[in-house]
């Protein structure tokens, strides 16, 4: 059963924030409701003193819209990733819509966007997002098995909803892309699901090491192994230049 959520209103500071990945990133929440057992972001919980487990907490940068209007004025034009260190169309997004707001924001200034989601909650600002000349939607999704999936990934949405939304998004004419990352078993069987509905696929391997347990625990270990990465290389490679998909290995 899932754990009951401490969801609190704060106040940011900044919101445009440099990054390593895109020019900058916008994080309207800290935390995030999918509570991805590899979940990277978990760094946050050090910047933040929040000494829950990661996916039980959610901070809403309430004041993230009028800081936002404030600082694209102050700053340079630039890349911005929506969001580097939570999921922007997490649950929470329906009612307090605090990423809806920055991307309205974002649209009358025309800054080119990456939006990186695993939730179909992004169709709802599919008409906003019409309104950037400059404008990304990646899916992240690390297999195709489901139950693979629900192991690491225990709160997102499921694969077929994300299969579906891609599907749809790339149909309305949006660049889509999906980073099949960190790569899990079974990805391999993705490919046959994007044909002709993305622009472009990212590989990347796991980076972190959080979820050693979640491998360890379902007899999983081969797929950490240096052996599985270089297969699932030469394999994924084949599918994808036999449907002729632009890719990029990140490993
Ligand atoms: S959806 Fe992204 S940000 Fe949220 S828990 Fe999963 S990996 Fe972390």
């Amino acid at each position: 059963m899932k754990a009951l959520m401490i969801i609190k209103e704060v106040y940011a500071k900044t919101i445009l924030s440099k990054s390593k990945v895109m020019d900058y990133t916008v994080n309207p929440y800290i935390g995030c409701e999918h509570g991805c057992t590899y979940c990277y972001a978990r760094f946050m919980k050090r910047f933040t003193g929040h000494k829950e487990k990661w996916g039980t907490f959610v901070d809403l940068k309430i004041n993230a819209p009028k800081l936002l209007q404030r600082e694209i004025k102050k700053k340079p034009v630039g890349r911005i990733w929506i969001s580097g260190t939570c999921d922007p169309y997490q649950p929470l997004e329906s009612k307090y819509e605090l990423t809806k707001k920055c991307l309205e924001i974002l649209s009358r200034n025309d800054w080119p966007i990456t939006i990186q989601t695993k939730s179909p909650l992004v169709r709802r600002d599919s008409e906003i997002l019409r309104k950037f000349s400059d404008v990304e939607i990646g899916f992240s999704i690390a297999t195709a098995n489901d139950q693979l999936r629900k192991l690491f990934e225990p709160d997102a949405p499921s694969i077929g909803e994300r299969f579906e939304t891609v599907e749809e998004l790339h149909a309305m004419g949006f660049r889509v892309f999906v980073m099949i990352a960190p790569l899990l078993p079974e990805a391999e069987y993705l490919v046959k699901h994007l044909r002709k509905n993305v622009d472009y696929v990212l590989i990347d391997k796991m980076n972190y090491h959080h979820a050693d347990w979640v491998y360890r625990k379902y007899g999983l270990n081969h797929a950490m192994t240096q052996n599985f990465l270089d297969e699932m290389k030469g394999e994924l490679a084949k599918a994808l230049n036999r449907e002729k998909i632009p890719h990029k290995f990140l490993y």
